[in-house]
C-alpha cells in the first residue's frame, strides 16, 4: 500500500463518503479519532434538535399529536429507520431509555423466562456486568454461580471456542458484544446465536460499538435481543436515547420493567392500571421519551440515509486498514504494537494501538490537537469515524503518533513527575 501524504489526498478525492464531512462540525486544529466514544455534532443533528425546541416553544403540549412526527409515535418512528441498520423489522427496533437501563431490562425479561445463567466475557464493558449481576440478584439468582465469564487467553480477544464451551444446559442468556469496546475485536453474531439456540438459550447482543459502522442481520441471524447507544457511530449526541432490538417471537413477553411508555398506544391514555403490552419493541419503553435527546437522532439518521451501511463499512475499512499499515511502516519501531485483529470478519470500527506508555501519549496527543481515547493498561485507541475522518487524518495522526514519543516536550506528560494528568 501507498502510504504518502499524496495517495491519502487521492484516496480522499476519489472517496464516495468524502462530501458528508461538511455536515460535521470538525474542527481544522484538530483530529478527532474518537467517534466511537462520541459522534461529532452535525449540522443535521442541530437543525433536528432546534426544530423540537421550536415545537416546544410553539405548539407546547400539542407537539404530542401535532409535531411532525409527532412526539407521541417518535420512540417507534425513530426505532424503524434504525431498522435497516440493524437488518430488523421496523416493529423490532425502538429507541428508549439508555444502553445500561435496557440491559436491565431485557436481560430481567428473557431470565424471567427462562431462570439460569448467564454467559459473558472478561473483556466486557463493565456497566453489562453490573446490569446483569444486579438483575440475577433481583432473581435470588447469586452472580458467583450464575454469572459465567470467558475469559481471554490474550488480554484483547475472545476466543469463539471458548464462547462456545462455555454454553450448556443451564445457559439461559449468552451475552456477548459484538465489538470489544478495548481491541475492536468484531464476534461472529450468528455463530454465536446459533450455539446459544443449540443448548435452549437466547442470544442477546450489545452493539454499543458496531451500530452505525457495519451491517448487521439481527432477524436473519436469530438474534433474540440486543441494546445499542446512538451516541457512538451514530452522532445523536451525549446522553441520546438508546436503540433496542426484540425478535418479533418474543412480543408479548412482560418486560421486566414495565411502564406507560411501553403500553399498547391505542389504549395506553385509557390510564387502567393493568398493563398491557405494545405488541411490538415499544414495550420495551418504560417512561416519556425524551424528545431533546431523542431528536438529535433524526438529523444524525438523514445523513446514513444518504448512503449506505455497506459503503460506510468499506470505507470504515479502507481507513483501519491504511491505519494499520502505517503502524506497521512508521510505529511499530517506538514501541506501538496493532492489537486488533486484521481479519476485516473480526475488526470492528476502530483500531487498539498498544504501547507502554499508553496513558502518556494519550496526554501528549491531546496537546497536540490528536484526539483519542486511552483505555487501560496500554491502549491508545483510534477511530477514523467513516463519515467524517479522511485518510488525510489518518496519515497526520499516525504522524502524530511517531513524533509524539520522540518529542522532549512528552516528558511533562509523565504523571509520576507531577506532570499534565
Ligand atoms: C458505551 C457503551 C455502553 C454505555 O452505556 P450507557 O448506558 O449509554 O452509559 C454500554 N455498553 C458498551 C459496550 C458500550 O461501549
Amino acid at each position: 500500500m501507498d502510504t504518502s501524504l499524496s495517495a491519502a489526498r487521492e484516496r480522499d478525492a476519489a472517496d464516495e463518503l468524502t462530501h458528508l464531512r461538511e455536515r460535521f462540525h470538525t474542527r481544522e486544529d484538530e483530529f478527532y479519532m474518537d467517534g466511537n466514544s462520541l459522534g461529532l455534532a452535525s449540522t443535521d443533528a442541530e437543525r433536528t434538535l432546534s426544530r423540537a425546541v421550536d415545537d416546544w416553544r410553539d405548539l407546547a403540549i400539542r407537539g404530542w399529536t401535532d409535531a411532525d412526527p409527532d412526539w407521541f409515535h417518535y420512540g417507534e418512528q425513530l426505532g424503524a429507520r434504525l431498522a435497516p441498520l440493524v437488518g430488523a423489522t421496523p416493529e423490532e427496533v425502538v429507541v428508549a431509555n439508555s444502553t445500561t437501563v435496557n440491559i436491565h431490562t431485557l436481560i430481567g425479561t428473557f431470565l424471567a423466562d427462562n431462570p439460569g445463567t448467564v454467559v459473558v466475557n472478561d473483556l466486557d464493558f463493565p456497566t453489562d456486568h453490573y446490569a446483569i449481576q444486579s438483575q440475577l440478584r433481583l432473581r435470588g439468582l447469586d452472580p458467583d454461580d450464575h454469572l459465567r465469564v470467558v475469559e481471554s487467553r490474550d488480554g484483547r480477544t475472545i476466543d469463539e471456542a471458548d464462547i462456545k464451551a462455555a454454553v450448556d444446559d443451564d445457559t439461559a442468556i449468552v451475552f456477548m458484544p459484538s465489538v470489544l469496546y478495548r481491541s475492536g475485536q468484531l464476534l461472529d453474531i450468528e455463530r454465536i446465536t446459533q450455539t446459544a439456540h443449540d443448548h435452549g438459550a437466547f442470544a442477546g447482543f450489545d452493539l454499543a460499538h458496531s451500530v452505525g459502522a457495519l451491517p448487521h442481520d439481527l432477524a436473519a441471524w436469530d438474534v433474540d435481543f440486543a441494546v445499542w447507544c446512538t451516541y457512538k457511530y451514530l452522532n445523536a449526541g451525549p446522553g441520546a436515547i438508546a436503540g433496542l432490538y426484540v425478535n418479533k417471537k418474543h412480543f408479548g413477553k412482560t418486560p421486566a420493567l414495565a411502564g406507560w411508555w411501553g403500553h399498547d398506544k391505542a389504549t395506553q391514555f385509557e390510564m387502567r392500571h393493568d398493563f398491557t403490552p405494545a405488541d411490538t419493541a415499544g414495550a420495551w419503553q418504560i417512561g416519556t421519551i425524551p424528545i431533546l435527546s431523542a431528536a438529535p437522532l433524526s438529523g444524525a439518521l438523514d445523513i446514513f440515509e444518504e448512503t449506505s451501511i455497506e459503503a460506510i463499512r468499506e470505507k470504515s475499512l479502507a481507513l483501519t486498514d491504511y491505519l494499520v499499515a502505517l503502524a506497521d511502516a512508521e510505529l511499530s519501531d517506538c514501541g506501538y504494537a496493532v492489537g486488533t485483529p486484521r481479519d476485516h470478519a473480526q475488526r470492528g470500527g476502530h483500531i487498539a494501538l498498544e504501547h507502554d506508555e499508553a496513558y502518556r501519549i494519550s496526554l501528549a496527543l491531546k496537546a497536540r490537537g490528536v484526539i483519542v481515547d486511552f483505555r487501560p493498561p496500554n491502549v491508545v485507541r483510534v477511530c477514523p469515524a467513516p463519515l467524517y475522518s479522511t485518510f488525510e487524518d489518518v496519515w497526520h495522526v499516525c504522524s502524530h503518533l511517531r513524533t509524539v514519543v520522540t518529542d522532549e516536550a512528552y516528558a511533562q506528560f509523565d504523571p509520576r513527575q507531577g506532570g499534565v494528568t
